[in-house]
């Protein structure tokens, strides 16, 4: 694979990603603006709007442009060293055209790169194992506001009276709802993770951002509890931006993985309306953006 047409790949996936909403979602925020009336429709519309003006003038789509976080599955034939090239270059020429806000700051001196790179930025999650000639790379940019209402509990929490059990997840997916109001800009969608450790639990409701918005989980019960929590979630009436209405999120989305018999973690991930998140698929030498 030309190390050129690579770098230019990645870098219209970083423009799209910033300035262009994924359909499902821009389909679900109409359908949220549609059903709604008074304040809640006009910010919907409002949010449309935006979206629109950032595509047709490849703006992004909110100031924050977030945390670029990568999952690149590759086939045999291509050198991850040489691709972590690709991406930091790509990284660097999108923040000086504006595409993307210098977002890494040193915890401790307090100084932002200004270039977006930095230890641990951008975050790159390799998979080799697809066939040769083939790439696929899922950027999501992940804003700081919405970032910030991510949660993690170790069930059982008494404060919440939720158990190590199904009926504990949704107390908790309840409790992180609530918790976000005021702060991730809604409506905006959970990603949910059940069980692993602290880590894999955190990066399986991210994962789960992946999704199309509309797709139906695999495992018919937590199809079941995905569709629960969504109406029970959305009856709460915080709304967009909490205004009010029935539009407090878009969606939930629940992934599992297995956990040691002493621990029981959920984590909750949460997505803004500014819900950014695109795919690259290279096959034979041809790019197609999802
Ligand atoms: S929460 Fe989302 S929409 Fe709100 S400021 Fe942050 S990135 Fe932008």
């Amino acid at each position: 694979m030309e190390t050129q047409k690579l770098d230019e790949w990645l870098l219209e996936l970083i423009r799209l990603t910033s300035c262009e909403l994924a359909p499902d979602v821009e389909r679900a925020l109409c359908a949220a603006r549609d059903a709604e009336q008074g304040r809640a429709r006009s910010t919907l519309d409002w949010m449309l709007r935006n979206a629109q003006e950032a595509r047709e003038s490849s703006m992004p789509i909110c100031q924050d442009t977030g945390s670029l976080i990568f999952y690149i599955d590759h086939g045999p034939d291509l050198d991850q060293e040489q691709m972590t090239q690709s991406f930091l270059r790509a990284v660097i020429k999108a923040t000086e055209r504006s595409l993307l806000r210098p977002n890494a700051v040193d915890p401790v001196s307090g100084k932002n790169t200004g270039n977006n790179l930095g230890v641990g930025a951008p975050v790159l999650h390799f998979h080799p194992g697809l066939a040769a000639g083939k790439l696929s790379v899922r950027l999501m940019l992940k804003g700081g506001g919405s970032e910030n209402c991510g949660v993690q509990y170790a069930l059982p929490d008494g404060s919440l009276q939720a158990g190590r059990d199904l009926n504990g997840v949704k107390r908790c997916v309840l409790d992180a709802a609530l918790r976000a109001q005021g702060f991730g800009c809604a409506p905006g969608t959970l990603g949910v993770g059940i069980g692993g450790d602290r880590m894999t639990s955190f990066q399986e409701s991210k994962e789960q951002f992946f999704r199309p918005l509309d797709d139906v989980n695999t495992d018919p019960i937590l199809a079941a509890m995905e569709k629960e929590l969504l109406e029970s979630i959305n009856q709460l009436e915080i709304g967009p931006m909490g205004f009010g209405g029935q539009s407090t999120v878009l969606g939930v989305k629940m992934g599992l993985r297995h956990r040691v018999p002493a621990s029981y973690f959920v984590s909750v991930s949460y997505m803004c309306w500014a819900y950014r998140r695109r795919c690259l698929q290279v096959e034979n030498g041809q790019a197609v953006y999802l």
